[in-house]
């Protein structure tokens, strides 16, 4: 009889220190959370985008598709679907329009060819998968998700990434199809700095899985056979269900060396911070004091998201299940 009353107290005891660490993890100021069904945030590319440089038509044409994007995101998730499938749906949107720096609009190597990245990860077990220097697959985001799924592999690159992707059943185009009149001036007058409009996506699903997925055509003007930082796992790609989502855009070889997408995630795993002082701290505090450009997007477990950048503008938006959502281009929106 002793023995169990001991036994009893001994197991409350236990329970007790851990519902107490648990609660001790999070911050004095900071409420209890709760999750969201579902929720979405997009980005089509951090740069020089102010209201100065664009047309009323270029800035109804962009949203419009940022609308679109999410649109297709909503529907797959209030439905119900997977994170993983609301991510790759959403930016096929982004990459089969003209106006964005992935797919079709992909910006010219100093060689004049096209040359794709993207990655994919799914948050409820790591798994990941990404392609670099593609150069004739129409939507090189669903060739990362074959990569992760139908191979043994992370990462494949040029010519091996294509075989396998069109020996998945991938659609396969003309690297002509990539050819667009205003890609090809901005290399010709060597335009590094504008719109460059790399494509990224978060999502939360109803059964609380993260996914993130990115796809760019680099860098304007890169070196042939240069690899950014969208394919690279923990630095422009990353989803962790204990933590966070998160796509970036900007210049690359900072967001490799920084790694920046995995960084996020360590500063609330390790650091116990929330996803919007995580978020900031890297992209407007050590990022922004190294002289990387860009931004990212992000989303934590509960469906809260952050969009910092430290460039004048960046195309985004988000969409979520309390009927909430909206495009912004410029800083001051
Ligand atoms: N991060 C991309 C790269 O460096 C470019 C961009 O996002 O604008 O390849």
């Amino acid at each position: 009889m002793n023995k169990l009353i001991i036994k009893s107290i001994f197991l409350s005891l236990i329970a007790m220190t851990f519902f107490s660490c648990k609660e001790g993890d999070r911050k004095q100021d900071e409420p209890a959370q709760i999750k969201k069904d579902w929720a979405l945030v997009i980005h089509g590319g951090a740069g020089v985008i102010t209201r100065e440089l664009m047309t009323p038509e270029q800035d109804s044409a962009y949203r419009r598709v940022l609308n679109e994007a999410l649109e297709t995101g909503k529907s797959i998730l209030s439905e119900g679907g997977r994170a993983i499938d609301a991510v790759e749906k959403t930016i096929h949107i982004m990459e089969n329009s003209p106006l964005f720096n992935a797919g079709k609009g992909a910006v010219f190597t100093s060689k004049g060819t096209n040359e794709m990245d993207a990655a994919i990860m799914d948050g409820s077990d790591l798994n990941a998968g990404a392609v670099a220097g593609i150069t004739d697959i129409k939507n090189p985001v669903s060739a990362a998700r074959a990569v992760m799924e139908k191979s043994v592999h992370v990462m494949l690159s040029g010519q091996g990434a294509s075989e396998f992707a069109i020996g998945q059943g991938l659609e396969q185009v003309d690297p002509s199809y990539f050819y667009t009149d205003h890609r090809y001036r901005q290399l010709t007058e060597a335009i590094n700095r504008g719109k460059n409009g790399t494509v990224g996506c978060c999502a939360l699903d109803r059964e609380g899985n993260l996914a993130a997925a990115t796809s760019t055509g680099g860098m304007t003007n890169k070196k042939y056979n240069r690899i950014g930082d969208a394919p690279i796992i923990g630095a422009g790609t990353y989803a962790n269900n204990a933590t966070c989502a998160v796509s970036a855009t900007g210049h690359g070889e900072y967001f490799i060396r920084w790694t920046v997408a995995h960084d996020i995630s360590a500063l609330m795993e390790y650091g116990h911070m929330s996803l919007k002082d995580a978020a900031e701290t890297v992209i407007n505090g050590k990022l922004l004091k190294a002289g990387g450009t860009g931004g990212i997007i992000a989303m934590d477990k509960y469906g809260n998201i952050a969009m910092p950048f430290n460039t004048e503008g960046m195309f985004r938006g988000f969409a979520d299940s309390e009927g909430t959502g909206a495009v912004f281009i410029y800083k001051d929106e």
